[in-house]
């Protein structure tokens, strides 16, 4: 892996960090307790694994791809960290990611762009892409991304990887960089669904640290993967095969629908009548807790201070405005405006009715069926550049990834294909909350 690192890493630039001496240390370390019996070793053990820099390692530089925390040492592991080590795989460096998960592109890092390794003038998707572009190009076997509205998924899709997002309270948030605390989860970056399964029983479970975290028990997830469908019933959303969506994703993933029915599986319309409204509700709720939440940034606590300042006003105004990025700067404008006293009513709250109507429907349709079959993005990869300054299209890709968030429910993204130009295409599978197992099932048949 790190000779592969050596090779592309210059191209991709999917790390912000490699932590190649840290690395060998702890590979030797393993094999020196392995050799002497001092550890079990399961799935994990010295399997090297990229973690997205939104989590944070004790000691290591956590930045989440912002200035304001370049120096930002750690002094604790996130509990999703804490279990891993448990099992002793070797942690091969930070990756890169938007500014605070901010993004669907990579292009709002402060370290640089990350390029997707199936076409090197495109992105790998976001938040999460640098952690779907070290999986896809051989620079980690696996990865931990986060996603608060698809950037497990989306990046997953453009780099034609598996990307997993649990459902909310499966996976510990302590010691995750809060973006959205009601919509993040962190989640696995794999090269297949039985990776994923691995690498998701890993990091779950509760978490006294988390109170959003649930406590319900962890099955084996690799018993879920069973080679057939059948008796699986599966919904296809018709709004989410509406205006939009590019003829090569829609043609790739009704063949798909196919091939699940024949593995087996009942395949059925079914309809989600609030998904027009998933977006707008997302970009109110998301920035409302990203403004409560980036506050903490005021230069005094941790993280980057302006040089030159006059009195703590200068100072926390210099601070923000030079830390902060033009996209999370735009966020918390957004945030700040839909929370304030006047406008908090009619956007604020009305978003969060509007998202209970969006889990509503979702509980609706799981009455019925079991999972739900769609596209995870109505476009392919697209290039570098072409909607960094043009925020409400790059919004508009989130369209069938954010509603899983809003209901808090789970949802994978697995490679069903290629348009004409060899860029990659996925396929979403969502579950109800906690049906992980009916998700992995469905992907690993299909994969
Ligand atoms: N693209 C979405 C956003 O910009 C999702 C980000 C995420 O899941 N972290 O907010």
């Amino acid at each position: 892996v790190l000779a592969r690192i050596d090779e592309v890493e210059p191209t991709l630039h999917s790390y912000i960090r490699v932590m190649k001496e840290e690395a060998l240390d702890q590979a030797d370390h393993i094999d020196e307790q392995l050799g002497k019996g001092e550890i079990e070793p399961t799935y994990l053990t010295g399997i090297p694994l990229a973690i997205k820099d939104v989590i944070c390692i004790k000691g290591v530089p956590t930045t989440c791809g912002s200035k304001i925390l370049e120096h930002f040492v750690p002094p604790y592991d996130a509990t999703v960290i804490q279990k891993l080590k448990q099992q002793h795989p070797v942690l091969i460096g930070r990756t890169n990611m938007d500014e605070f998960a901010m993004g669907a592109s990579t292009e709002h890092s402060a370290y640089g762009i990350t390029r997707n390794p199936w076409d090197i003038e495109r992105v790998p998707g976001g938040s999460s892409g640098g952690s779907a572009a070290a999986v896809a190009a051989g620079e980690a076997i696996a990865a931990l991304g986060t996603d608060t509205g698809g950037s497990i998924r989306q990046p997953a899709a453009f780099c034609n990887i598996t990307g997993l997002k649990p459902t909310y309270g499966r996976v510990s948030r302590y010691g995750l960089v809060a973006f959205a605390s009601s919509l993040d989860q962190i989640g696995p970056m794999t090269k297949d669904v039985f990776d994923a399964a691995i690498l998701l029983q890993a990091i779950s479970g509760h978490d006294p640290k988390d109170s959003t975290s649930v406590n319900y028990s962890v099955p084996d997830y690799t018993q879920s993967l069973l080679p057939d469908l059948q008796g699986v019933k599966i919904g296809i959303p018709k709004e989410y095969f509406a205006e939009g969506l590019d003829p090569q994703i829609e043609r790739a993933v009704r063949n798909a629908i196919d091939v699940l029915e024949r593995l087996g599986a009942t395949c059925r319309e079914v309809s989600l009548p609030n998904t027009a409204y998933g977006v707008a509700t997302y970009y109110i709720i998301a920035p409302s807790e990203a403004s409560s939440n980036l506050a903490r940034y005021d230069g005094v606590k941790y993280g980057y201070r302006t040089a030159n300042y006059s009195d703590l006003m200068d100072m926390y105004t210099k601070t923000r405005s030079e830390g902060f990025g033009p996209e999370v700067i735009r966020r918390i404008m957004l945030g700040t405006y839909t929370l304030s006293s006047g406008y908090y009513d009619a956007y604020y709250l009305k978003a969060q009715k509007v998202r209970t109507l969006v889990r509503q429907d979702f509980e609706r349709v799981f009455q019925e069926v079991d999972v739900l079959a769609t596209p995870i993005t109505p476009t392919p990869p697209f290039k570098i550049g072409e909607f960094v300054d043009d925020p409400l299209t790059m919004y508009l890709i989130d369209v069938y990834t954010v509603p899983i968030n809003l209901a808090g429910l789970t949802g994978i993204s697995i490679p069903c294909g290629f348009t004409q130009d060899h860029l990659p295409i996925g396929l979403q599978i969502i579950g109800g909350h906690f049906q992980e197992e009916k998700v992995l099932r469905t992907a690993f048949a299909f994969q």
